[in-house]
């Protein structure tokens, strides 16, 4: 089965009380096992100004669905928080991306994958490196161990 990696954030509300019902309803996607759960890190908010410190963490999937079936897990289980879209990047009660599936590397409307931000975000590399460290992003041919090296070599972070 493809290997999916997700990456999740809140910053509204019960911070840790969403990425636990996240992670107990990717639990629940159909044909899909969830492997393993990262670490909760705090961090500073990216975007717009004036938005509370995120917790951020990430999860690792077998999965036979499709990368398009898969965001709609991922988009219900983001309305089950309680999520309301406003402003991109604005504050969210719960926000779950889809970073890698397999080797897949693919665009349309609503998907990008990889999703073309992860390679220089620290919040989203820093999780990832506890379940998945030695898996190869398959358009910078790097792990996410070097990846996230990279990062803390070229921020501050
Ligand atoms: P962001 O996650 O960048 O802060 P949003 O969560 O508001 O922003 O998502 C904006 C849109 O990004 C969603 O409507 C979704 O269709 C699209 N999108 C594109 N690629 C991905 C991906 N790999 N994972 C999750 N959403 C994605
Ligand atoms: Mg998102």
């Amino acid at each position: 089965m493809p290997h999916a990696l997700i990456a999740l954030g809140s910053n509204l509300g019960d911070r840790a009380a969403h990425l636990e019902h996240a992670r107990a309803a990717l639990t629940e996607i159909p044909q899909t096992k969830l492997l393993a759960f990262s670490g909760i890190y705090e961090t500073d908010p990216v975007g717009p100004a004036g938005q509370g410190a995120y917790l951020n963490a990430a999860a690792s999937l077998d999965t036979a669905l499709e990368p398009g079936m898969l965001l709609s897990h991922l988009r219900a289980i983001e309305q089950s928080a309680g999520r309301v879209r406003h402003e991109r990047w604005g504050p969210r009660t719960l926000d779950l991306d889809l970073l890698l599936y397999g080797d897949c590397v693919m665009q349309t409307d609503d998907l990008t994958v990889p999703h073309p931000r992860m390679t220089e975000r620290w919040f989203v590399l820093k999780p990832l490196a506890d379940i998945a460290p030695d898996v190869v992003h398959p358009v910078a041919c790097k792990t996410i161990a070097q990846l996230l090296d990279e990062v803390e070599k070229t921020s501050n972070k």
